[in-house]
């Protein structure tokens, strides 16, 4: 009798084991409750058929249940197999998402590297552009822009810089780095005068217009870089955001130049002058140097002003002053000493020379013609002339023997040249 319960029981429970520990997956409860329903009810008719039946037909009974649990067993191992198979699809799909997760972290990781390295480089250029909005002055500023471009682009890719300072077309100033930059100058000349630009499609290199200020005068900024769109963009950037540091040093050289430079003769005025000779003096007593001083006076001048007008006078002054600035070109400076008298400074020349360069300005001037309202106006000028250092050491000295020189070319007749 014990060992018919036994033998049931082995034969029942043992495969409620096996689901139970299949049942650990998650993923089949479901079954494991159908199977229990289906143990509980085998088990109830082995009982009923141990009690009940004879003994052949519960043997068959038992038998038939053996193959009953063949198949179950059979349709399990189905099951658990589809079950791996889907969860090892669930796995691979995890195992995808990762990767792609994964992917966009290193793509995202990329970018804040990227977004980092844009960050450093603006800081940097926004402390260069600081560094020269910093200057003052003029000249100072142009220096400091071209020098930090050059360090930032590299000396390969910045070839030349310019501030063109122009009125009309034919009053163009340009400083320049490097100077001697003809073929530039010219283009530049073009552009401004014939608004044609040099055909840069050849070369490997581009210049920049860039238009900074305007009142009377425009200023304009030109560059000659590699050509590369990034480095324009990058050029433009620099300029948009130095320009409020260049117009600060174009107005502070504006009122500058109001205390220095004469407004109709554009010459300079006495005081900067003598200031100016003064520094000329000691240089030129450091390098055993000489040079000359030229007062020049325009004869007779109250008559042209009584016969033409005053502003007539002031039209002759204007075109003389442009003459003189001509003839004297590099060598020298010039100055409006007074009302219509003038003081020239020439370094370095022979006496001889000067006095041949004063010469031909008086002759130049003799035969010229002042066309003013279609009046012809002609005059003539008085010219004397003073060297360091053969006849005195100081500016005041020098300025008073050219002055006597002129005195006496006025008493001996005008139009003179006295030395
Ligand atoms: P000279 O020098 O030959 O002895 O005779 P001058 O007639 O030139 O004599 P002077 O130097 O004494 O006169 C200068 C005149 O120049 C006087 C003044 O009316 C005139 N003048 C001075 N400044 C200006 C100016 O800015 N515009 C005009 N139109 N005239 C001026
Ligand atoms: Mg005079
Ligand atoms: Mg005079």
């Amino acid at each position: 009798m014990l060992g018919k319960i036994i033998y049931i029981l082995s034969i029942n429970l043992l495969p409620l084991m096996f689901y139970s520990s299949i049942q650990i997956d998650k993923f089949k409860t479901l079954y494991y409750k159908k199977e229990i329903i289906f143990v509980l009810y085998t088990t109830f008719f082995l009982i009923l058929g141990y009690i009940l039946l004879p003994r052949e037909i519960f043997l068959i009974v038992i038998i038939l249940d053996i193959f009953l649990w063949m198949i179950v067993f059979d349709l399990y191992y189905h099951k658990v197999q589809k079950i791996s198979k889907e969860f090892v699809r669930h796995i691979e799909d995890l195992v995808l998402q990762k990767s792609t997760l994964q992917e966009r972290v290193t793509k995202v990781g990329k970018q804040a590297e990227e977004y980092q390295k844009q960050l450093n480089r603006y800081n940097n250029l926004f402390r260069i552009v600081q560094e020269i909005n910093e200057n003052v002055e003029l000249n100072k500023i142009i220096k400091e822009f071209y020098i930090k471009i050059v360090n930032y682009f590299g000396q390969e890719k910045i070839s030349y810089l310019a501030l063109v300072v122009y009125k009309k077309k034919d009053t163009i100033n340009i400083i320049d780095y490097p100077t001697n930059r003809k073929d530039i100058t010219s283009s530049i000349k073009n552009y401004l005068i014939e608004k044609t630009n040099f055909d840069y499609s050849e070369t490997s290199s581009n210049l920049l217009f860039y238009d900074l200020y305007s009142n009377k005068n425009n200023y304009m900024v030109v560059i000659e870089y590699f050509k590369d769109e990034e480095i324009c963009s990058e050029l433009n950037f620099f300029l948009s955001e130095t320009k409020i540091g260049f117009v600060r040093s174009i107005l502070f050289s504006e009122v500058e130049n109001l205390a220095r430079i004469d407004g109709l003769t554009e010459l300079y005025l006495r005081r900067f002058f003598i200031s100016r000779l003064n520094e000329e003096l000691l240089r030129a007593i450091r390098y055993n140097t000489k040079f000359s001083l030229i007062m020049l006076d325009i004869d007779f001048f109250k008559k042209i002003n009584d016969t033409y007008g005053h502003i007539a006078g002031d039209f002759v002054l204007k075109r003389l002053a442009k003459v003189i600035k001509d003839i004297v070109a590099d060598q020298g400076l010039c100055c409006r000493w007074g009302g219509e008298e003038f003081l020239i400074f020439i370094p370095y020349q022979s006496q001889d020379s000067v006095k041949n360069l004063s010469e031909e300005l008086r002759q130049k001037i003799e035969v010229m013609n002042f066309i003013y309202e279609n009046k012809i106006i002609k005059l003539t000028i008085s010219c004397g002339i003073s060297f360091f250092p053969e006849e005195a050491k100081d500016i005041t000295n020098l300025i008073e023997i050219a002055d006597k020189k002129l005195y006496q070319a006025k008493q001996s007749g005008r139009n003179k040249v006295i030395s």
